[in-house]
């Protein structure tokens, strides 16, 4: 029997508002723990939240960048458990009509194109985190994390397979990275994901029994999580026996899912509207303002550059790989550099120097300008390509003017064809050995004397007319 595997994700996002969702907290990441905390974030009897108008905003633009219908009324619940890492006891969040619904997004799995249906986005707040230290035998509570803001973005059960999740994933970070809405950071949980997973025989349109694997957060155990528990359900299956619809948590370290909770003794959260905060009213205006401050988004930003500027696929991935990356390359255009060279020096230099030194491309000194500038000493054959990269690497880091450190270092290249044959006699003269190995036909000889003219023009000369004078004196 061929069993189809069925994946759908709940994927939670902490937003990059300045302050927490329901007080003036901030949602730095780390600090001393209990540092970042306030009456209402910690449930302090009497303390009333109050909605920050940037979560409702990044909300809404994520819902619209998602397809989704955005909800003009609706308001938050409460969601009762307890936990020590939820000081108040409750989690404000949205059950009964969550800001946005009903959308799609196409991901790319090879050759082909898939939509994947979004259910909805809600949002609510994020919980404190509990840290364990077994050496002393103790678990302590740091409440920074509580009521920084989250979006819950769920998916229907449209996955196929593990590929499928990530290309999703990854879809759904570039959307919200370009939208300014939230960092995304895995490694520091700003992006988590719950993957819900059944199999059913191949063609089957039932859906099986599925259980839920909590807070992955990286597509390396997200990928492998969901290679194990498929094969598990298979393996109980075809022993006849059942999968239990339950709770599993992914061990990293085993490379297993082991049982939490099971859905038989699964909690009621006892959902109620939330009392102390009054419904979310959108207007059509408030909606069509935000509609209207929707940046273009990397996948049109890829198909404007292959149809505008004729470039490669493969230069407009990684051109749009980077928000900050994609805005430099506009501006070099704009600048008026070819697109084709620009988008050369983006994906050799560029990210070459900030791999180098483990930088984001929003972070770094260089300015359109000044590359610009470079590309035209090339294109007007003041420079040469050599001595061009080595004054990027120069002035990457302090945005130097381009002009003023070729003169400083006297860079600039060697037109004068006098100069050039001059060098070039005097390299013939020094190695009357390599001369006469040239006419017996070696033609290393002639590799050798070229460099030692270069070096005797220290470089700056272009290589093409050294190349040509050389081979005229050795020719007569
Ligand atoms: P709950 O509210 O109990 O978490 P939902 O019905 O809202 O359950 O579903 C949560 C997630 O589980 C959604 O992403 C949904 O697509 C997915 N899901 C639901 N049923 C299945 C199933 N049988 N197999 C795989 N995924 C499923
Ligand atoms: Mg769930
Ligand atoms: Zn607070």
């Amino acid at each position: 029997m061929t069993w189809e595997i069925v994946i759908g994700l709940e994927t939670h996002v902490e937003l990059a508002t300045k302050t927490k969702i329901f007080c003036a907290c901030t949602t730095a990441f780390g600090g001393p723990p209990n540092t970042h905390c306030c009456p209402v974030c910690t449930g302090m009897p009497g303390a009333l939240p109050v909605l920050n108008k940037k979560v409702l905003e990044f909300a809404v633009k994520a819902g619209l960048a998602l397809n989704c219908s955005i909800t003009q009324h609706s308001r938050f619940d409460r969601k009762n458990y307890f936990y020590p890492d939820l000081p108040k006891a409750y989690q404000i969040s949205q059950l009964y009509l969550p800001i946005a619904r009903d959308g799609a997004v196409s991901i790319h799995t090879g050759a082909e194109n898939k939509t994947v249906r979004i259910h909805e986005l809600h949002m609510e707040e994020d919980a404190g985190k509990l840290i364990h230290d077994p050496w002393l035998d103790q678990t302590r509570a740091d409440y920074n994390r509580c009521g920084v803001p989250l979006i819950e973005i769920v998916t229907e059960p449209d996955f196929r397979t593990a590929y499928e999740v990530v290309a999703y994933l990854e879809k759904l970070k570039e959307t919200l990275q370009y939208l300014g809405v939230s960092d995304c950071k895995m490694q520091e949980g700003s992006l988590r994901c719950d993957v819900n997973l059944s199999v059913r025989p191949m063609g089957s349109m039932e859906l099986g029994t599925r259980t839920e694997m909590k807070n992955l957060n990286s597509f390396k155990s997200i990928v492998r999580a969901i290679d194990y528990e498929a094969k598990r359900q298979i393996e109980l299956i075809e022993e006849g026996k059942r999968v239990i619809q339950e709770t599993r948590r992914w061990d990293e370290n085993k490379d297993a899912t082991y049982a939490m909770r099971s859905k038989e003794n699964a909690q009621d959260y006892r959902y109620f509207p939330e009392p102390d905060l009054p419904p979310v009213e959108l207007s059509q205006n408030d909606l069509d303002e935000l509609r209207a401050t929707q940046p273009e988004l990397a996948e049109a930003k890829r198909a404007r550059y292959q149809r505008d500027y004729s470039l490669p696929l493969y230069d407009c991935q990684m051109l749009t790989s980077d928000k900050a990356l994609a805005a430099f390359f506009e501006r070099l255009v704009a600048l008026g550099t070819p697109p084709k060279q620009g988008a050369n020096w983006i994906m050799g230099e560029v990210l070459g120097a900030l791999s180098q030194r483990a930088m984001e491309a929003k972070d770094m000194a260089l300015t359109a300008p000044t590359l610009a500038r470079l590309i035209a000493l090339v294109d007007e054959g003041r420079l040469n390509r050599n001595t061009a990269v080595k004054v990027f690497e120069a002035v990457f880091d302090t945005d130097q003017d381009v002009d003023e450190y070729v003169t400083a270092h006297n860079l600039e290249q060697v037109n004068d064809s006098r100069l050039v044959l001059e060098a070039c006699v005097k390299v013939l003269q020094a190695h009357p050995q390599s001369v006469s190995d040239y006419r017996s036909g070696k033609e290393k000889a002639f590799g050798f004397m070229v460099g030692q003219a270069m070096r005797e023009l220290k470089g700056k000369a272009n290589p093409q007319t050294v190349n040509a004078a050389l081979r005229e004196l050795l020719e007569t």
